[in-house]
């Protein structure tokens, strides 16, 4: 392979190497420039002599000023850069830049379960919710047994999930915080992919009581709610419990299994996107192809939703101008404050959210990773904002707001999504039991040595074999294919499920 760099925009003077072996010093590229030390893979080489407290340049946004004098061809590393102030809040321009429409795609469709509240689900599953952390390995041991002893006589139903977490007790569960996990939890419990109902099981004592968790009246399965309260006088000793548990998932899957995938159109989605493990290739491969994905999902109709505040909040100056209103600006600008502060009662700000492997795969900090990060958002206009914890009903691109943190994102995006994608550059085995989740690499060298782990390769990309749309468009029929269950993502073959992790910015008492 020649030598090779990536200049995303005209004016950016530095580019990322895109050469697996990283290049060494003296080698020269087309374009006349040469390297005066070793460069690795993915990270920065300054294109041009910078002086001490120059603006360095990618994506065409400034990421930092240089705090030494850095002459061209040199590898431009972290710790020459200092951190620029985040875009304030109080000076943004709201909606005044707003996408036109592109055309709308029509005959695009998925088989997916149609719910009675209008919901479509991408998995047939029976859900069992919990409303404390004591039950989870009750819980757990009756999901054993119902998958050994009852699942094999349902064969329409693709799995038995609970919905176990850390939340439920030794909470301040009045607090405001508090509303974010609850909520969560609530809207998780009557997921689309669980046909809207789960099985409750419950302690007694706890401080989520069920109609807590639930707000409003019990799921309810026969002629009574569909909960098991563990402390009732009824139930003497564990094998009792663990009956009543079975007896109430063999009533819900005599349901379950009676449904049948409808092809209805792929409006019908709500894709989740999140990356973990970002590199700086993440930012012109597998972003951007997303973005691609994510225009087309919002031209036929679907809800493409991003998140992780963190990661956008350096890059929110390009995103109030493509708010649909300017409503739908303050609410992005309010949500950015929330985490400001958020952060600041922790003593933290947003530089903490690069980790090592971001910073070995390139990222010289949060700036540079928002700037890749906003690039799965696409180009179309910002139609709506959710809160934490909150559910997206609305169509179109979404901003739901979310801590960056793969597995508390994944929880908070759950409420609303039936299918997931996640990108990433270092490489992630996460995945969730109840959506499919559908891995990018930004690099080819990360989909050859986990090839059966990542679903596409955005790395070819970098490399010319294919550009930003034709992966885009691979994407988005894969993401159709794998929500009429067609197609089986690599997590849910090797059935690499994470931990739920709601967000809970409350007191724990
Ligand atoms: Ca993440």
């Amino acid at each position: 392979m020649e030598p090779r760099y990536v200049q995303v925009n005209a004016r950016d003077n530095v580019a990322i190497i895109v050469n697996p072996e990283g290049l060494a010093a003296g080698v020269a590229f087309p374009s006349g420039l040469a390297l005066r030390e070793a460069v690795p893979q993915a990270h920065k080489v300054s294109l041009r002599d910078l002086e001490a407290g120059e603006c360095i340049v990618r994506y065409g946004e400034v990421i930092g000023r240089a705090n030494r004098a850095i002459p061209a061809g040199f590898w431009v590393r972290e710790d020459m850069l200092d951190l620029p102030a985040a875009p304030p809040l109080d000076e943004l321009p709201l909606a005044t830049n707003v996408p036109a429409p592109q055309p709308a795609l029509h005959g695009y469709t998925f088989d997916g379960y149609c719910n009675d509240d209008g919901s479509v689900g991408t998995k047939n599953l029976l859900g069992i919710a919990t409303t404390v952390q004591c039950v989870a390995p009750t819980v757990e041991y009756a999901v054993r047994r119902i998958q050994a002893e009852l699942l094999p006589r349902y064969p329409n139903v693709d799995g038995v999930v609970a919905i176990t977490h850390t939340y439920g007790c030794g909470v301040a569960i009045d607090a405001p915080g508090a509303a974010v996990p609850v909520q969560t939890l609530r809207h998780i419990s009557l997921h689309a992919n669980l046909a809207g109902l789960p099985l409750v099981v419950s302690l007694g004592c706890e401080k989520m009581q069920p109609a807590r968790l639930f707000s409003s009246d019990l799921p309810v399965l026969g002629d009574g709610p569909a909960v098991i309260r563990m402390q009732d006088e009824e139930l003497r000793g564990f094998g009792n419990i663990i009956g009543a548990i079975m007896r109430a998932a063999e009533q819900r899957l005599e349901e379950l299994n009676r449904r049948r995938r409808q092809t209805v159109p792929a409006s019908e989605l709500v894709v989740g996107l999140q990356c973990g493990g970002s590199d700086a290739f993440s930012g012109v491969t597998c972003n951007p192809a997303v973005g691609y994905a994510a225009d087309l999902l919002v031209r036929a109709g679907a809800t493409v939703m991003f998140s992780e505040v963190t990661e956008v909040r350096d890059a929110v100056h390009l995103l109030t101008p493509r708010c649909a209103t300017e409503e739908v600006g303050r609410a992005l600008v309010r949500e950015m404050r929330w985490y400001d502060e958020y952060l600041g009662r922790g003593h933290a700000d947003r530089s903490a959210n690069p980790t090592p492997g971001n910073k070995r795969g390139g990222l010289a900090n949060v700036v540079e990773k928002a700037l890749g990060s906003v690039a799965k958002a696409g180009s179309s206009a910002l139609a709506a904002v959710a809160s934490h914890g909150e559910k997206v009903m609305a169509k179109g691109l979404v901003f739901a707001a979310t801590p960056a943190g793969d597995f508390v994102c994944g929880t908070q995006q759950l409420a609303s999504m039936n299918m997931h994608v996640f990108t990433t550059g270092e490489g992630s085995p996460y995945g969730l039991a109840m959506v499919p989740v559908v891995k990018v690499s930004s690099r080819t060298s990360l989909a050859e040595r986990w090839y059966d782990l990542i679903d596409v390769d955005a790395g070819r990309i970098a490399t010319g074999e294919a550009t930003i749309q034709d992966v885009g468009r691979e994407l988005f029929q894969f993401l159709l294919d794998a929500a009429s269950g067609r197609r089986k993502t690599w997590t849910d073959h090797w059935g690499l499920h994470n931990a739920l992790a709601p967000f809970n910015p409350g007191p724990v008492t």
